[in-house]
C-alpha cells in the first residue's frame, strides 16, 4: 500500500515534470540528457566530469560554452515507421530501443532542417510511400538526413531507402523543392541491411549536385552524404582555434591530421605549417578533402585512404620526421599501434581532440606511461549542449627521457 502510495506520487511527478518540460518528448527520446537543465548548470556539471576523468594527467581548463545553445545540429536524422493510429511517423529511437518516438520539432536541431523532415513525412503520405519495417524487412522509407551549411545555407536531403526505386521521384522532388526552395541537393541512399547504420553503400544523386559546401575558419569545405563533419558549426571554430593554438605552428612545421574526415583541420592551420598530411579511413571523405584541399588553393596538403593507426606505422618504420600531430579518433579511441607508432615518431608537440574522455583518459595513460609526453593542459568544448557527450582538447610535449 505504502508503495503504490510512493509509486503514485512519483508517477504524478514524473507527469508535472513532463508537462513543464521544454521538449514534449523528454524522458522518452534518448537524445539528450540535460534538456531542462539550466545551460550554465550544464557546463559546470561536465567541467566537474572532465576534471574528475583526466585531472591526474593534467590541467583542466574552464569549458569553452557556447553564446546560443539552442538548436546548433547542422545535420539532423530521422527514422520512419509506421504506428497504428497515425499512420507514417517520423521520429528517434527510443532510448536503448528501436521503437520510433516520434518528434515534431527538437531544441537541438536546426530548425530549418526539422521542418524539412515533417514536409518529407507528409508527401511520404500523399505518395502513399510506405514506411520500412526493421522485422519484416518490408517498406520503403528508413530514414531522412538533412544536412545545413551554417555559412553558405546549402541544404542536403538524403531519403534512405530499403530498395532503390522511388515511385514517382520526380513529382516527390519537384514538390519537396517546391516547399523548400533552399534544399539545394537530394540523393537516394539504399540501406537494404538488417543493420542499424543508417546509411547504405549506394546513393544515387537526384537534385542538384549531390554534396554541400559550408564555411569554416574562412575556408571552404566539400562535404558528401557519408563523410564526417562535424555538427555543432560554431564550436568547431572554437575548438580548431584551441587546437591550433595548443600547436604553436610557426610556417615550418610538417603536421600530420590524423582521423582527419574531409579535411577540416589540416586545411585550417595548412597556412601556418611547411606541410601537412591527413589520413582518414572513409574514402568519400578522402575524396572531399583532396577535392578542398584543391578548392581553397592549398598546395602543401595531402591526403591518404589508410586506417590511421597503419599509416602511421608506415611512417615510423620509414623513419619519416614528423614535428606535430593532431589526433582526432572516434568515440573509440585511438588504438595501441597508433600510440606505438606515433611514440616511435616522437614529435614535437600532439594536440589530441577527443569526443569521448574515458577513452581519452585510456589513452593519455598509455602514452604517459610509456612515454617522454606530458599533458600540459586540456580544455573542454562544449560541441552538444543538451547532451552528456564531453569533447576535450589536449596539448602534450615530448619532455625527453623515456620511462621503462
Ligand atoms: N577531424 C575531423 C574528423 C573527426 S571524426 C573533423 O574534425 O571533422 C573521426 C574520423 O575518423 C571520421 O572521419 C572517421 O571516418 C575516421 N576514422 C575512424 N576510424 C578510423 C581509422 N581507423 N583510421 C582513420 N580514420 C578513421
Amino acid at each position: 500500500m505504502e508503495k503504490n502510495k510512493v509509486d503514485g506520487r512519483e508517477a504524478s511527478k514524473e507527469k508535472k515534470d513532463r508537462r513543464q518540460s521544454l521538449c514534449p518528448v523528454s524522458g522518452k527520446c534518448g537524445g539528450c540528457q540535460f534538456v531542462d537543465m539550466p545551460y550554465k548548470a550544464q557546463l559546470k556539471r561536465k567541467q566537474r566530469q572532465a576534471e574528475q576523468l583526466l585531472k591526474e594527467y593534467g590541467k583542466v581548463r574552464p569549458i569553452i560554452g557556447m553564446e546560443e545553445p539552442a538548436h546548433y545540429r547542422n545535420k539532423v536524422h530521422a527514422v520512419f515507421a509506421f504506428q497504428k493510429g497515425r499512420g507514417i511517423v517520423s521520429g528517434i529511437y527510443q532510448e536503448r530501443s528501436h521503437r520510433v518516438v516520434p518528434v515534431e520539432s527538437c531544441l537541438l536541431e536546426n530548425q530549418k532542417a526539422g521542418e524539412i523532415i515533417q514536409s518529407v513525412r507528409q508527401l511520404a503520405k500523399d505518395f502513399k510511400l510506405k514506411a520500412y519495417d526493421e522485422d519484416s524487412g518490408y517498406g520503403l522509407l528508413r530514414h531522412v538526413l538533412v544536412r545545413v551549411g551554417h555559412i553558405t545555407g546549402e541544404i542536403m536531403v538524403v531519403l534512405v531507402l530499403g530498395s532503390p526505386i522511388l515511385p514517382s521521384k520526380k513529382n516527390f522532388v519537384n514538390e519537396l523543392c517546391k516547399l523548400h526552395p533552399e534544399i539545394t541537393t537530394i540523393l537516394i541512399n539504399v540501406n537494404n541491411k538488417r543493420t542499424s547504420m543508417v546509411l547504405g553503400e549506394k546513393e544515387q544523386v537526384i537534385y542538384g549536385k549531390g554534396y554541400i559546401e559550408d564555411e569554416l575558419c574562412g575556408r571552404r569545405f566539400k562535404i558528401s552524404a557519408k563523410s564526417f563533419y562535424q555538427v555543432n558549426s560554431v564550436q568547431t571554430e572554437a575548438l580548431y582555434a584551441k587546437a591550433a593554438e595548443y600547436a604553436r605552428l610557426t610556417g615550418k612545421e610538417t603536421v600530420v591530421d590524423a582521423y582527419c574526415g574531409i579535411g577540416t583541420i589540416a586545411l585550417a592551420v595548412a597556412g601556418q605549417a611547411g606541410k601537412v598530411i591527413g589520413v582518414e579511413l572513409n574514402r568519400d571523405a578522402v575524396r572531399d578533402a583532396v577535392t578542398n584541399a584543391r578548392v581553397n588553393q592549398i598546395k602543401n596538403a595531402d591526403f591518404y585512404q589508410n586506417d590511421a593507426g597503419r599509416f602511421l606505422t608506415q611512417m615510423a618504420d620509414a623513419g619519416e620526421k614528423v614535428d606535430v600531430v593532431f589526433m582526432d579518433p572516434p568515440r573509440s579511441g585511438s588504438t595501441e599501434e597508433f600510440l606505438d607508432a606515433l611514440i616511435r615518431i616522437r614529435p614535437e608537440r600532439v594536440v589530441y581532440i577527443s569526443c569521448e574522455p574515458e577513452t581519452l583518459a585510456r589513452d593519455l595513460k598509455y602514452l604517459t606511461g610509456k612515454s617522454g609526453y606530458r599533458v600540459q593542459e586540456m580544455t573542454p568544448v562544449d560541441m552538444f549542449p543538451f547532451t552528456g557527450n564531453i569533447e576535450v582538447v589536449v596539448k602534450m610535449q615530448y619532455c625527453g627521457k623515456e620511462k621503462n
